[in-house]
């Protein structure tokens, strides 16, 4: 069972659990850990009793893709490879104080950085974003946006920006990205999503008016899909995206079922 605790630098020893992460990869429980012994590493709580580190590798050539991690690893073990991720890239950064420049050490008790000079916390940096599935009757809204892979669609998604709400937040990246307007929005769920740094909090939504007009700078194609059919190619399995996509899928088609 895992229990977090406060983030500390501590040096590996050889009775550690740990989750190494680097390259998009992570492995747990790292097998050979006798040479890193010594290695600094990020205390992150305890595994079944044992203490629980995290070794930041940029050079991890074993290992699983953190995405794959999410969608076949048991919710607990996720989420350390959430947290593990998460909190490296933020360790890595932090590493001297936004305000003055001197150096950042651990708090004594709290999961943040302390500046050495000006006494200022940092704590882990939290990017919030919102993901939107939306229906028009009976089908699903899927674009692709142009980081995607070629042929990948998935839902409108982007991150909240300063002074907005998550509500707005969503109004308005439908809005910019395809030129819809959207009623009856509702919160679902979320995810945190570690890459780097996201908290992806999702909605479902109506279409209420307007053409789809994809922005061609973000989104370069969408349209309404009928669950019958034949989709796009869809994001992994683990991300919300895939969730919220597959939730619908089989709501319609009880639905049609029932019919
Ligand atoms: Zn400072």
């Amino acid at each position: 069972m895992f229990s977090p605790s406060t983030v500390k630098c501590t040096s590996l020893s050889s009775s550690d659990i740990v989750i190494a992460v680097g390259k998009g990869n992570a492995e747990f429980p790292l097998k050979d850990i006798e040479k890193y012994k010594d290695t600094t590493v990020l205390d992150i709580g305890t595994y079944n009793g044992k203490r629980l580190v995290c070794l930041n590798l940029p050079d991890l050539e074993g290992g699983v893709p953190l995405r794959t991690f999410f969608s076949e690893a048991e919710p607990e073990i996720a989420h350390i490879a959430i947290l593990a991720a998460h909190l490296s890239w933020w360790k890595a950064l932090y590493k001297y104080c936004p305000k003055c420049g001197k150096p950042l050490k651990e708090h004594n008790f709290e999961r943040c950085m302390t500046c050495q000079a000006c006494e200022e916390n940092f704590y882990p940096v939290i990017s919030p974003a919102i993901i939107v599935l939306i229906t028009k009757e009976n089908r699903i809204l899927l674009a692709h946006n142009t980081k995607f892979p070629p042929k990948r669609h998935s839902l409108l998604a982007g991150f909240v920006e300063p002074g907005e709400s998550l509500e707005t937040a969503v109004h308005r990246e439908v809005m910019e990205e395809t030129g819809i307007r959207i009623k009856n929005l509702r919160y679902l769920e979320s995810q945190p999503w570690p890459f780097p740094n996201s908290l992806m909090a999702a909605f479902a939504a109506e279409w209420e008016s307007g053409e789809l007009k994809p922005d061609g700078v973000e989104i370069e194609g969408a349209a309404w899909y009928a669950s019958s059919d034949e989709l796009p190619d869809l994001p992994p399995k683990g991300s919300i995206a895939r969730k919220l996509i597959d939730s619908w899928i089989m709501e319609r088609h009880t639905a049609i079922f029932a019919e």
